[in-house]
């Protein structure tokens, strides 16, 4: 009994006064170069501290997302170097600041956002995700193809219980500002959706469309991905310059081509609204202004807010969402991106770390 307390008390000393020993493997990215070419590089660090604010969080499954792939290749500039790319991450913390609310243990999502000022006039009217100084994972900060990452406490989200951590990780990029894209819609039941263009992001809201009771038309030119919409209860599918049966009353399009811009444009009623859910477009074709006439509107989605994330998360577990993925061990990132790159991904690739022991001697640290 005694040894028992005095072992105890023993480790606790050792943990709070010597430095941590012990190393975490992530995948670094130094100088950008096409997947193929395998930029990343496995590399063992220092196990990271989390400061006041912050938590140290074992990943249990990080998604890759295209943006991930756009930075290892050069097409978005690197705002430091090395950096760990990754920002759809499941994990469970195992320390904390001293100033974090979160406990050991605590099972969170880390998104896009990092961090943001927290004063300006975005950041005070619940725009966060518009903030000139936002920060953002993986890419201003070591994201999560790691075993273990540093984050903002503040802007980490709780994962219900109900989702497992490879579910949920591809959720938290297209899931999250899908869900953001069709709360700008404005649309609620029996609203009828138009979504242009059915990747993971699309089928994501297809699902949260439908658990709000709206009519929904998907299209794309893919015969397969239409059966696929039909399949997942879709009203009706068509192409892009297929009319849908019914005008509709807000479309978002996710296809990365202006004209779909234009052929959503063109299918939603009067006073409709055309969300643009995509990174980068090629510039929208000229058109005349009858399409946008009737107080039709234009609009884009841009990062993510710590609401939107929050409200995704709650509605996985309600609804709840279903999402394919493919799994890779961290030392396969590469693959994984050059899979990606390739098309060879069949729903979402997800990383998926793993090692024991690396809570065992975590502990709260101040
Ligand atoms: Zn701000
Ligand atoms: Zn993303």
């Amino acid at each position: 009994m005694w040894h028992q307390v005095l072992s105890v008390g023993i480790v606790q000393a050792v943990a709070q006064i010597s430095p941590v020993t012990q190393s975490v493997r992530v995948a670094e990215l130094d100088e950008p170069a096409p997947a193929s070419q395998e930029p990343l590089r496995l590399v063992d660090r220092p196990m990271p501290e989390p400061t006041r604010d912050e938590v140290l969080i074992e990943v249990r499954a990080c998604g890759v997302c295209r943006t991930d792939l756009q930075l290892v290749e050069g097409d978005l500039e690197l705002h430091s170097h090395p950096i760990v790319p990754g920002h759809q991450i499941v994990g469970e913390v195992i320390a904390a600041g001293a100033a974090s609310d979160w406990s050991i243990g605590s099972r969170v999502g880390v998104t896009w956002l990092a961090g943001a000022c927290g004063r300006c006039a975005f950041c005070r009217s619940g725009r966060e995700n518009l903030c000139h100084d936002a920060r953002f994972t993986g890419w201003d900060r070591d994201g999560g193809f790691a075993e273990a990452v540093v984050a903002d406490g503040r802007f980490v989200a709780p994962v219900p219980d109900g989702v497992g951590d490879v579910d949920v990780a591809p959720l938290l990029c297209g899931g999250v500002i899908g869900h953001r894209a069709l709360r700008a819609t404005g649309l609620t039941a029996g609203g009828r959706l138009g979504l242009y263009g059915f990747g993971a992001s699309a089928t994501i809201v297809l699902q949260l469309a439908l658990h709000q009771g709206m009519d929904v038309h998907v299209a794309t030119r893919s015969t397969s991905e239409q059966e696929r919409a039909r399949a997942l209860g879709a009203q009706s599918v068509g192409t892009y310059d297929e009319s849908p049966p019914q005008p509709l009353d807000a479309a978002i399009t996710f296809a990365p081509v202006g004209s779909v811009v234009i052929d959503a444009l063109r299918a939603v009623d009067r006073g409709g609204t055309v969300v643009v859910n995509a990174i980068h477009l090629d510039g929208i074709p000229a058109f005349d202004y009858g399409l946008l006439w009737h107080e039709r509107s234009i609009k884009s989605v841009a990062n993510v807010t710590r609401r939107d994330a929050a409200e995704l998360l709650e509605l996985a577990e309600r609804i709840p969402l279903v999402t394919h993925h493919q799994q890779y061990p961290l030392d396969d990132a590469n693959r994984a991106l050059a899979d990606l790159s390739s098309g060879q991904v069949r729903g979402a690739a997800v990383l998926v770390p793993g090692r024991d022991g690396i809570r065992e001697n975590a502990t709260r640290r101040r």
